[in-house]
């Protein structure tokens, strides 16, 4: 249940999404955990429903979708396998800037192939040491202006989901010209641009099907490859952290769906129905509103971006709080409620439970985004320049 009005459209696209994830994602999701093994037939699932395009202008072959469709679809693929999800989520905030803002040889040549999804993109942002998430703010690896380029010298991403499989990277990095501001430049790399290596499989507790291992690389990135060369304003942080949020809803919201069925389907061994016991009551009443609470603060947020009303990232950055903490929480009260069968892995609430954990840590990490909110609530005082 939505207790927000969604157009005929935003429907059709939740309903295609539905399909996809529960003739294909969910059931291989536990495979999928198990196995470790990326998610190629998912992924072409994804793409044949044209979800890799989703928010593509449709000049570039796109549907145009706006961004509460996105983070719906998002959310009902992350319900079913939250791997999946995480790699469709990397491949939307991978190419947004380039949707938006696309040389005239970007729109030619390469931005076709990533809208149709030919071509996967995922992001090469994080590196160790640097403070919570690609987009967190902390330094990145320095970038050498060449002829034609940028040289680029052993540069690791501590985590790339998708790792050596992706076909493009959406690449951040630090650029310091002589005698001018550092720059945080980003470019959409293609996988034969640089030399690259995996440096280690992934073994990850949660989200183990999308191979986010680390990389490094090495070689030379034409200018071609340079996003939004003119400065364009494109605002990202709307969909890096929506896209977030609707994966860690869809876990809370899948995980919750599959409890409600089993607390319904339980007698007690003292006869009683398991939902009729009150303190499960109260425990799955709190639990719903939990979710539903978050999902109507990430659902307004996207609706007033998609209006025009956005008033900047402080909404988007409390979604992704709300939404990864719903995640966990949900999934520890399934493992509590769910007994030792959830224990023992006979139900699927440990598998949300450890997908769960990687919103806590992962894009803005929790503790980073709660910062970010907290100091918007409290601006620095500007300090007034006196006159020399
Ligand atoms: C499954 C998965 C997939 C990922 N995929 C990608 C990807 O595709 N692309 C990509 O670029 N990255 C990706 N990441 C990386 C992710 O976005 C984070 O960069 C990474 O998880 C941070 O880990 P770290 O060990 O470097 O944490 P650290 O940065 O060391 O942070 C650890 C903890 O320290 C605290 N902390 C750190 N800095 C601050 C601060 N400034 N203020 C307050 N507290 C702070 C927080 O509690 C934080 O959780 C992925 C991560 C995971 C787990």
């Amino acid at each position: 249940m939505a207790y927000i009005r969604l157009t005929d459209q935003q429907q059709r696209w939740q309903e295609r999404a539905a399909t996809i994830a529960a003739d294909v994602l969910a059931p291989a999701a536990a495979e999928a955990d198990r196995t470790a093994r990326f998610p190629r037939a998912q992924l072409d699932a994804l793409r044949d429903g044209g979800l890799l395009g989703l928010r593509g202008d449709a000049a570039h072959g796109g549907a145009g979708e706006g961004l509460l469709t996105t983070c719906l679809v998002t959310e009902t693929l992350a319900k079913a396998c939250p791997s999946t999800a995480l790699i469709y989520k990397m491949h939307l905030e991978s190419i947004e800037m380039i949707s938006r803002a696309p040389t005239a040889a970007q729109a030619a040549e390469v931005l076709p192939r990533l809208v149709s999804g030919e071509w996967l993109s995922t992001v090469a942002g994080s590196e160790a040491g640097h403070q919570g998430g690609a987009w967190a703010g902390g330094p990145k690896s320095t970038v050498e202006r060449v002829e034609g380029g940028y040289r680029v010298a052993n540069i690791r991403k501590s985590f790339v989901t998708g790792a050596g499989l992706a076909d493009a990277y959406f690449f951040m990095c630090r650029y310091e010209p002589e005698g001018a501001k550092p720059q945080q430049l980003m470019f959409q790399v293609l996988r034969d641009d640089l030399a690259w290596s995996v440096d280690e499989p992934w073994d990850g507790l949660g989200m183990r099907a999308n191979n986010s291992s680390p990389m490094t690389f090495n070689g030379f990135i034409p200018d071609a490859r340079l996003l939004n060369p003119d400065n364009q304003r494109v605002d990202l942080m709307p969909v890096v952290l929506g896209t977030y949020a609707a994966t860690y809803l869809g876990i809370a919201a899948g995980c919750y769906e599959h409890l409600h069925a089993h607390v319904a389907g339980t007698t007690l061994a003292d006869g009683r129905r398991m939902g009729d016991v009150e303190t499960v009551q109260a425990r799955m009443a709190t639990a719903r509103i939990e979710l539903e609470r978050s999902r109507a603060l990430l659902y307004a947020a996207c609706a007033a971006f998609d209006d025009g009303a956005h008033g900047g990232p402080q909404a988007f950055f409390e979604a992704k709080v709300a939404c990864d903490a719903v995640g966990t929480f949900i999934t520890q009260e399934a493992m509590t409620l769910g007994g030792g069968t959830a224990f023992a892995k006979r139900l699927p609430f440990e598998r949300y439970f450890r997908d769960a954990r990687a919103g806590m840590v992962m894009g803005i990490a929790h503790d980073i985004a709660l910062l970010n909110v907290g100091r918007m609530l409290f601006p620095k005082p500007k300090v007034e320049r006196t006159p020399a």
